[in-house]
């Protein structure tokens, strides 16, 4: 079962509103008491509390949501807690409404009760609309501007044929199939995180409150816009690797950020840039997008990655006259070092997945189809469909739409 939602944009009248302020208290009031009695599951939790919920005027059907998103709530802070992670307020802020009970999709309206016998009604766009074929919805989410319906699908997961290695860097994101390598640029969303990070800290009024909404909304437009040019890769990598039947592999990144702490002796620019490189919102993109679609995604370790030649195995050394590329003496080759690490993350994972034991020298050597791959440049703010489609169709990419042939 693959799940995602779906969200539309919707402004609620007033009393939709007031009732959702009811429910958020009522998770509040819920959760305040969970914490009070440690309780964090809904089965006790509601043998126990359920009367006290009688001084809301909300139907009891939402009664029944509030208490599990209270104790989700609770459960999460209890697994950080575990963690040992720091965990955060439980509590709710801002109105929200959730339920699973009651409500009906038919067409373009979707309805949920407000009382014993009125429904309200919600008039769906054409997006969401088509996004809703085919697939179960589960539960809706409204908040005072948008809508969110949860939907699910049964995905029989492809028996993967080929292979397709990520490589995640600050100025590029760079895959590599059996056959080609694509470089999608990303030095765009460089561009945009120093200018946010400019026009921060060109506010000068001395006023806490002020600073913090304008930095808040700063950040969130940062992070809209950061989201949206991402999108568009992760969108074009699963298309490719559901063309390809295709299994998508990421080196592990878990515990980058340690590289890059106060202290270990670098810059205040250079950490800033490195500190905020999202390199985790990819492969969440990519991740959820591949599970609708059946693609398996895994990961291995970036050791190495790097440091040894695709074609032969052997070690690289630095190429003098090139910063961004590597020299292998063996085969006499000069390569990106960006494509080698995407090439030799995609072998990594082939040697993993589809020969338990063998080694990474091993799967690389007698590849010799891979010898020259073809590596195609995107710039990914000018990605589009069409642009996409043009590479599949075009053998001579020279100068196609921005698009460079290197080899
Ligand atoms: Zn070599």
């Amino acid at each position: 079962m693959a799940v995602k939602s779906i969200k539309q944009d919707y402004v609620f009248p007033n009393d939709i509103t007031s009732m959702m302020e009811t429910f958020k208290e009522m998770v509040n009031f819920c959760i305040k008491i969970g914490l009070q009695e440690n309780i964090s599951t809904l089965k006790k939790f509601s043998s126990l509390h359920y009367k006290d919920l009688s001084q809301f005027d909300i139907q009891s059907k939402y009664k029944l949501t509030a208490m599990s998103q209270a104790m989700g709530r609770l459960a999460q802070r209890k697994r950080d807690m575990r963690k040992g992670n720091a965990p955060k307020s439980p509590y709710v802020s801002k109105p929200y409404l959730v339920s699973c009970y009651g409500f009906m999709i038919t067409g373009m309206l979707l309805s949920f009760p407000i009382s014993n016998d009125d429904k309200f009604l919600v008039k769906l766009n054409e997006y969401t609309t088509s996004q809703l074929e085919n697939v179960e919805p589960r539960s809706f989410t409204i908040t005072s501007n948008s809508l969110s319906i949860s939907v699910r699908k049964q995905v029989g997961q492809i028996i993967p044929e080929n292979i397709i290695g990520v490589d995640r860097n600050l100025r590029n994101i760079t895959i590599s199939t059996s056959n080609e390598s694509i470089m999608y640029n990303t030095n765009k969303l460089l561009l945009i995180k120093e200018n946010t990070s400019h026009v921060i800290s060109s506010f000068k009024r001395f006023d806490v409150r002020v600073k913090r909404h304008f930095q808040q909304r700063l950040g969130n437009r940062r992070s809209r816009r950061v989201q949206q040019h991402l999108h568009k890769i992760s969108k074009d990598v699963v298309e490719r690797a559901v063309e390809s039947k295709s299994m998508i592999i990421f080196e592990d990144l878990k515990g980058i950020r340690k590289l890059y702490r106060k202290g270990n002796g670098q810059g205040n620019k250079y950490r800033r840039k490195l500190n905020s490189w999202s390199f985790y919102e990819l492969q969440r993109q990519i991740a959820y997008k591949a599970e609708w679609e059946g693609i398996p995604v895994d990961f291995v370790d970036p050791k190495r990655t790097s440091q040894l030649c695709p074609i032969c195995g052997g070690r690289l050394q630095e190429d003098r006259f090139h910063r961004r590329k590597l020299l292998c003496i063996n085969c006499k080759k000069s390569m990106d070092r960006d494509v080698i690490a995407s090439m030799n993350i995609a072998y990594k994972g082939w040697s993993r997945f589809c020969h338990p034991r063998g080694l990474l020298v091993e799967a690389m050597k007698g590849n010799v189809k891979y010898l020259q791959p073809l590596i195609l440049r995107v710039d990914g703010s000018k990605l589009v469909e069409a642009q996409a489609r043009a590479i599949k169709l075009t053998e001579p990419l020279t100068a196609y739409l921005g698009l460079r042939r290197l080899t």
